[in-house]
């Protein structure tokens, strides 16, 4: 039964369907439906929380266990040595769509400057 409205919710609840990459019991990481690099992954808690700053207010220990899941993540791509951007993007001016906080994960190629004006 649909529970949630939110979409990442959703997929943590397997009512839609992901390429999940690594799970542990309180974090998931599946690959974007729309790649912007080689690698591109999200890493999220399974607790809905709306954004980054959210979920460290609120649960900072789950925040780190997020970082850790990103460190599981680009060691099982392959990419921790070659490196990799790690972007949180955070309400309007960050370009947020969808308020269930989430990490990026680029790599693969060089993911360029950092922002083009
Ligand atoms: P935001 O702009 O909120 O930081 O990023 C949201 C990301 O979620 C986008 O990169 C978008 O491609 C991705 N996304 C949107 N809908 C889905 C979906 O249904 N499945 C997956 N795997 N990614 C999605
Ligand atoms: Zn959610």
């Amino acid at each position: 039964m649909v529970t949630s409205d939110c979409l990442f919710c959703r997929i943590v609840a397997g009512e839609i369907p992901a390429t999940v990459v690594h799970e542990t019991a309180t974090t998931l990481a599946f690959r974007d439906i729309d790649p912007k690099a080689p690698v591109h992954v999200l890493v999220i808690p399974k607790a809905h929380h709306a954004d980054v700053s959210a979920l460290a207010g609120a649960d900072p220990g789950l925040a780190g266990e997020v970082l850790a899941t990103v460190a599981a993540v680009v060691a099982a791509e392959g990419v921790a040595a070659s490196g990799y951007r790690l972007i949180f993007n955070s309400g309007p001016d960050g370009g947020q769509e969808v308020f269930h906080a989430h990490g990026h994960i680029l790599a693969g190629a060089p993911i360029g400057p950092m922002v083009s004006r």
